[in-house]
């Protein structure tokens, strides 16, 4: 653990980053946002819009920036309070981008190239492979490290990340001495990787998957029960959790989190009822009422463009004075730039 920037008043440290690309979805509510939200009570809490990360991949410039204020809407509508959390947009702070080019040298090739989000991610780029989208998690270590993060709040899906990032600080630490704080994910115990409902072998995912198959945060009433209604299952009728029951097993996780109980008691309570129809319009119709509120919420925050930049314009001013620091010492420890000691 480092002395440079360290959190103060002995509590810990939360970042966490989010795309602002297309619409955001369930998965990442329910395996990330929420859990934004909930780090308000438990840390000093830093969220990122990371729109570095989101050119990686083919993007139109004036939807990237209108998707940064429906990310920011999104993330206030759902209950992060700038008042408590610094929020704000990755390309604000250029230390970011600095701090990746320093850590590049301490990552390998070999490294990156055992990535599973670049495998699946470059697939999907048939026609351009871009060098950003292979340097990905170079970035999202210095995306944490900058700030001395204790504790990353991510989906299943990123714990591959992060361990990259804790590698790539113990590496650095290791090297020239102690800067960054070395970071551990936290990953929800329910909900950690919500499935597609029309393809329950992926992920839930804002750019790789099926409209029918993603449940958007935004989404209105008829069309969240619609995807329920058609959501692919198995050729059994009993509503419980098992490796061949991966939809089912998705469903009944997703409607534990949306009513707040274990997914034990929801295989209790359709244990003597089985069937999928009805289960499906159940879950429908709880997540209708989950997502409610926060899609009337985003609707009176969204439009305030000015507002939102207020927002995103001061959390960057504090977290720049925060990354600051702990990037020019990890500058300084690698030997560039006149040294601490001159004068
Ligand atoms: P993409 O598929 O393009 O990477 P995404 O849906 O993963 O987009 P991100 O902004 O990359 O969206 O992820 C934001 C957060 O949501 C991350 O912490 C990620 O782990 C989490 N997350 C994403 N998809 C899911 C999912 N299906 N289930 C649970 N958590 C998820
Ligand atoms: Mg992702």
């Amino acid at each position: 653990m480092s002395d440079a920037a360290t959190s103060g008043g002995g509590q810990i440290r939360i970042f966490s980053g989010i795309q602002p690309t297309g619409s955001k979805h369930l998965g990442n509510l329910i395996g990330a946002i929420r859990l934004y939200v909930e780090g308000q009570e438990r840390g000093e809490a830093i969220y990122c819009l990371v729109d570095l990360h989101a050119i990686t991949v083919d993007h139109d410039p004036a939807g990237l920036r209108r998707q940064v204020h429906d990310t920011v809407a999104i993330l206030l509508a759902a209950g992060i309070d700038p008042q408590r959390s610094l929020l704000f947009r990755q390309s604000d702070v250029a230390e970011h981008a600095y701090l990746c080019w320093l850590l590049a040298n301490v990552t390998s090739f070999g490294e990156l190239r055992r990535m599973h989000q670049f495998k699946e991610k470059s697939e999907q780029q048939r026609e351009f492979v871009s060098a950003g989208l292979f340097f990905y998690p170079v970035l999202q270590a210095a995306d944490i490290l900058a700030y001395q993060t204790d504790e990353v709040p991510v989906g299943e899906d990123q714990k591959q990340h992060i361990e990259m990032a804790r590698t790539i600080a113990e590496r650095f630490n290791s090297r020239f001495g102690d800067v960054f704080t070395v970071p551990h994910h936290r990953i929800p115990e329910v909900g950690a990787r919500i499935l597609d409902l029309q393809d329950p072998e992926k992920k839930m995912s804002t750019t790789g998957g099926s409209d029918q198959g993603t449940v958007y945060i935004l989404d209105p009433p008829d069309a969240i029960a619609r995807k329920f209604k058609s959501a692919v299952t198995d050729s059994g009728n009993e509503i419980r959790r098992a490796p061949d029951k991966r939809g089912i097993s998705n469903l009944i996780e997703i409607l534990a989190v949306a009513r707040g109980i274990a997914p034990e008691d929801v295989e209790g309570e359709y244990a003597s009822d089985p069937g999928y129809a009805r289960f499906k319009e159940d879950v429908g119709s709880v997540v209708t009422e989950y997502l409610r509120p926060i899609r009337e919420r985003y609707e009176a925050i969204r439009p305030d463009e000015s507002h939102l930049e207020s927002i995103l314009g001061e959390g960057a001013a504090k977290a720049r004075a925060i990354g600051a620091k702990t990037v020019g010492t990890a500058a300084d420890r690698m030997g560039l730039g006149p040294g601490s000691g001159a004068g």
